[in-house]
């Protein structure tokens, strides 16, 4: 047949349905930007597991009324000048493209009010572009944003996804690890029109208090504290570990690399091999690691939807981590 270019609103579309496959892609993307904007209180809405509403409500810095206009084309950004900020970009995200990605799957509504406003200003957009009129509104300082049914225009993904509890349970995940991840901000995950919120932490609370809100008392109970400086290989680590005579039901590792939620394969491995070596009995630990490396060393341009991310000097490092992880282990175990 005749070949012909695509549509570009099309071609926009496909590119999205890539970047957000699930409403908790969408939301994680989401909560960055507000961690990003120094949010102390994050409120999360659903309904129907995100698919017929995810909202999110921050008390961040607001984006300022000149920007509305092309907050959702792709790649524009706030947080990246010159090229040179590539290398040393220590925000989270995928640079640009989330608010983008989003509209193009979804009907979008941003209301936001920066400190410098008297009034908020409330801005919707289909396909990346704005749809009517910027209108002043009253609301909060911070951003709130509206996500309604995504995939509308997707078919394909609407069929894919079916459960909206099963969508639920990822998206609580999520905000939950973020949650412990953050104890200076408070998280609320609530559902529409349920009266109690399925996730609640408070703003300056402890790592332990979190723990406990999302896994429950038995686990933070059993928690011990590791923290481990590199000097040599340049990296910190801290987080929260179970000893070795606690199990869990379930397997709990939570990583987080340079604040941003992520998968390495390979440590998770070498801290489970820790673990059945000193917990030979085999139960299930929980981990939350959090590691700080140099960003120069880490792919920061990992695709938004492969969470499995690498950096340089991976195996001494993750050997480094090990090395603490065991000494702990062996510590908490006499
Ligand atoms: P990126 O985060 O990579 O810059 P996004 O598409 O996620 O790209 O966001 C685009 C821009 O919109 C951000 O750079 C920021 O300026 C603004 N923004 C988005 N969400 C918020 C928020 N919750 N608070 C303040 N500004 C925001
Ligand atoms: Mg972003």
């Amino acid at each position: 047949g005749e070949i012909r270019k695509l549509d570009e609103v099309v071609v926009n579309r496909i590119a999205a349905g890539e970047v957000i496959q699930r409403p908790a892609n969408a939301l994680k993307e989401l909560l960055e930007n507000s961690l990003d904007a120094k949010s102390t209180n994050i409120f999360v809405n659903l309904k129907n597991g995100g698919l017929k509403l995810l909202q999110i409500q921050d008390n961040g810095t607001g984006i300022r009324k000149e920007d509305l206009p092309i907050v959702c084309e792709r790649f524009t950004t706030s947080k990246l000048s010159k090229f040179e900020d590539l290398t040393t970009i220590s925000t989270f995200g995928f640079r640009g493209e989330a608010l983008a990605s989003i509209s193009h799957v979804a009907h979008l509504t941003i209301v936001t009010k920066t400190s410098n406003n008297q009034c908020a200003f409330k801005a919707q957009y289909v396909d990346g572009q704005l749809k009517g009129p910027i209108k002043p509104c009253a609301s909060n300082q911070g951003t709130q944003i509206t996500v309604e049914d995504l995939f509308y225009n997707v078919p394909m993904r609407s069929k894919v996804l079916k459960s909206p509890t099963e969508e639920f349970v990822k998206i609580a995940n999520v905000v939950g690890k973020y949650a412990i991840h953050n104890p200076s901000v408070g998280f609320v995950l609530k559902r529409q029109g349920e009266t109690v919120s399925d996730i609640k932490t408070n703003a300056n609370s402890s790592y332990v208090d979190n723990i406990r809100a999302i896994y429950g008392d038995s686990i933070a109970k059993e928690v011990f504290e590791i923290e481990h400086e590199d000097d040599i290989l340049k990296f910190k680590m801290h987080g929260f570990i179970t000893n070795v005579n606690y199990s869990t039901k379930k397997q709990v590792f939570i990583l987080f690399i340079n604040n941003r939620l992520v998968d390495s394969t390979a440590l998770k491995k070498a801290v489970e091999q820790e673990y059945s070596i000193h917990l030979p009995s085999g139960g299930h630990p929980f981990v939350y690691l959090s590691l700080t490396l140099d960003p120069k060393n880490v792919d920061v341009n990992v695709h938004p939807t492969k969470h499995e991310v690498h950096f340089l000097h991976e195996d001494e490092i993750i050997e480094s981590a090990r090395k603490a992880v065991e000494a702990k282990l062996l510590g908490a175990n006499r």
